[in-house]
């Protein structure tokens, strides 16, 4: 680190200087306040599959071999919370590269194409039904590929994970921004929630989204990703009717 080297200061220049030297250390300090609680979190979270798998382990040890049924229940459990442990820590790599390059890597996207490129990914993947509705006329934005890609798989991976119908995705533009809709037909968020979601780790029902396999994650990251674009993410949402996640990307 380069030393500092104070002189011919006047008072209030010097009094300047140690208001922004407070501002530096006390926004320092938040930091690291949300490092410990991020930390702390994420064993948290850890703990409960962890928890899981050894209970399912000690009792596949006890009396896995001598019934088919205790054993296809163990490995069944092992088998899902181990996956979740893992999409977990692949978030956490995620989010430590995303919180060091705070940077976007911007450059001209089609979203017309990188729409259609999705699509098809993840139908293959899901064997779902995902309609794209968007006029031919490209619609091109300054972003960053890569991450809006991320946030575009995360609400559309939602939408599949929460509903069991189809999934239909709007793109449009006006002067100055795009806007895109991602809209399921599922079972909703209660309303008191929505605000909620957006929260790392906060799941609306945890037995739900333990069955789909749900970190609590994407939305957070999502919210994050968008906020460095200088847009918005909103969701409306229905019990029992649906959810629609609104993006504004500024172009
Ligand atoms: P998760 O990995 O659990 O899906 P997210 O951060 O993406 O984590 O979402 C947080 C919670 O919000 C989910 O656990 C789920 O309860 C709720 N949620 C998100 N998207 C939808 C949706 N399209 N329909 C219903 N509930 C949703």
């Amino acid at each position: 680190p380069k030393k500092i080297v104070i002189h011919n200061k006047t008072k209030d220049e010097l009094e300047q200087m140690a208001t922004t030297f407070n501002r530096m250390i006390e926004r320092l300090g938040e930091n690291i306040e949300k490092q410990e609680q991020f930390i702390s979190d994420a064993s948290h979270e850890l703990k409960t599959p962890l928890t899981v798998i050894k209970s399912y382990s000690s009792l596949l040890k006890r009396r896995g071999l001598q019934n088919n049924e205790i054993s296809a229940e163990a490995i069944e459990a092992i088998y899902s919370e181990a996956t979740r442990i893992q999409k977990m820590t692949e978030m956490f790599l995620n989010m430590a590269t995303a919180e060091k390059e705070n940077i976007l890597e911007v450059k001209s996207v089609n979203l017309n194409s990188l729409f259609r490129e999705i699509q098809q990914q993840l139908k293959e993947a899901y064997k779902r039904e995902i309609n794209l509705h968007f006029s031919q006329d490209p619609i091109i934005v300054q972003a960053d590929e890569l991450k809006i890609k991320q946030v575009m798989i995360i609400l559309i991976d939602n939408a599949i994970k929460y509903s069991h119908d189809k999934i239909d995705v709007f793109l449009d533009t006006d002067d100055r921004n795009a806007f895109i809709r991602v809209e399921d037909y599922g079972m909703g968020i209660p309303a008191q929630e929505i605000e909620r979601v957006f929260e790392r780790f906060y799941r609306v029902d945890k037995a739900r989204s333990r069955e789909t396999g749900g970190t609590g994650l994407g939305l957070s990251i999502a919210k994050n990703i968008i906020k460095l674009h200088k847009g918005e993410i909103k969701i409306k949402s229905e019990e029992d009717k649906g959810t629609v996640v609104k993006l504004i990307i500024p172009k």
